[in-house]
């Protein structure tokens, strides 16, 4: 008889998304011939950029070919991209890395999700809450949450991010393992200072914590002094793993290629405290159960680096950056409480006379054919807030702004 993992039955199914969509449908059932503006996508809609494109039509080529074919690669990624990610990403911030520090994925999802394979399942995990859904939903897969009370896990440390606390973590009461942060954030947009950050490094040194760092939205930062990499505050190659992305950098939602850094100087420990290095286990288990990355998506990720690419890539940023300002400018006009948008595609308000999020999603809905994201969706600490994306079209994010000029 085989046994399930029972962890996965104690997961709530997660409507978020599949709930906007229904109530959408029938929005547009009763109203055929108002245009809906969409302001709660998380992803991108700019397309691939050219150098990308003609990088990987080139890929494709050489598979065509027997004398520059190439079938399985390396688990860890081709060399060539971890040099440029080394090269561009790190050394320019005064960053040093190996090569064998650098991990080619998929995507930040599987790693972020998947890096509990190499960690204890008693760990006590820590999670800024709201957030990223992935990191709570894979520690309850891996027994690590407890049981689901109310709208929290009995055993995770929620670490409250809200207006009252300027979205800036505090250090937790009670003692954790492990960490997640997100910077800049998902879904409030907000980032830390180099100070701020320095703090919870220092912290995790002091009390062995292991910090997940996910830095997805690092490109989208515009302040020159906010940090990139958790690796700029002296002492982080101790105590973090950094995850990246190319998603909504570079347009690879669907491409699907990230990037994972776990530095040699890493440790956990075993139950006797023998420090056991990160880097070894995670080659391991990538090895295992990971073949990675196709050679064509490779060679698009590492056009992403070249000065063609590189331009290409900001150009998109300062898109959506420019959408981000419009939209915080007119929420902010509307009387509405806007925070995020400076640092990230993300804007995060809190929902005018303290609605409820979803009372708001629907307001919204009717009374002005905007659709958002309610905060609650993001963990117990985003009611009363929503999330309003800058992955839109100009066009559509500015008449969503003479909406709400209008309804409010
Ligand atoms: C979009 C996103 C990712 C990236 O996901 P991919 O799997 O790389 O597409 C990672 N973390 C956060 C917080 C995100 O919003």
């Amino acid at each position: 008889m085989a046994l399930v993992n029972e962890n996965f039955l104690k997961l709530p199914d997660s409507y978020l998304f599949s709930t906007i969509a229904k109530k959408v449908n029938a929005f547009n059932v009763t109203h055929p011939k108002t245009k809906v503006i969409n302001l709660g996508i998380g992803d991108v809609t700019r397309p691939l950029p050219k150098a990308v494109c003609e990088a990987m039509h080139k890929a494709v080529d050489e598979m065509s070919k027997a004398e520059t074919f190439r079938g399985y690669g390396p688990e860890q990624g081709y060399p060539f991209l971890a040099e440029a990610i080394i090269k561009h990403d790190y050394a320019t911030r005064g960053i040093s890395l190996e090569p064998g520090e650098v991990f080619i994925n998929d995507g930040a999802k599987s790693d972020t999700g998947n890096i509990g394979d190499i960690l204890r399942h008693d760990n006590c995990v820590g999670i800024t809450d709201p957030v990223y859904p992935v990191y709570t939903d894979s520690n309850v897969m891996a027994a690590r949450a407890g049981s689901y009370e109310g709208n929290k896990w009995s055993n995770i440390v929620y670490i409250p991010c809200t207006a009252e606390n300027n979205f800036i973590p505090e250090l937790p009461s009670r003692k954790i393992d492990m960490l997640y942060l997100c910077f800049p954030n998902n879904p409030t947009g907000t980032t830390l200072t180099k100070n701020e950050l320095k703090m919870w490094v220092n912290y995790a040194l002091a009390n062995d914590i292991l910090i997940l760092y996910d830095a997805a939205y690092e490109r989208f930062i515009q302040d020159p002094d906010i940090p990139h990499s958790i690796y700029e505050i002296k002492g982080a190659g101790k105590v973090a793993i950094e995850f990246r992305s190319f998603s909504k950098t570079a347009g690879f939602t669907g491409i699907r290629c990230g990037y994972t850094i776990v530095p040699k100087e890493l440790n956990g420990f075993t139950l006797a405290g023998e420090k056991v290095q990160l880097n070894r286990l995670w080659n391991r288990r990538q090895c295992t159960k990971f073949n990675g990355v196709n050679y064509i998506t490779q060679r698009g990720a590492e056009a992403v680096y070249t000065p063609e690419g590189a331009a290409q890539v900001k150009e998109n940023i300062d898109y959506y950056m420019t959408n981000a300002q419009i939209l915080k400018k007119g929420l902010t006009a509307c009387g509405i409480q806007v925070f995020g948008g400076d640092n990230a595609p993300y804007l995060w308000i809190k929902t005018p006379n303290k609605t409820k999020s979803w009372k708001f999603f629907d307001q919204l809905l009717y009374d002005a054919a905007i659709v958002g994201t309610p905060g609650a969706g993001f963990g117990p600490s985003g009611e009363g807030y929503f999330r309003f994306t800058a992955f839109g079209n100009r066009e559509n994010t500015e008449e969503a702004i003479e909406r709400l000029k209008k309804w409010l």
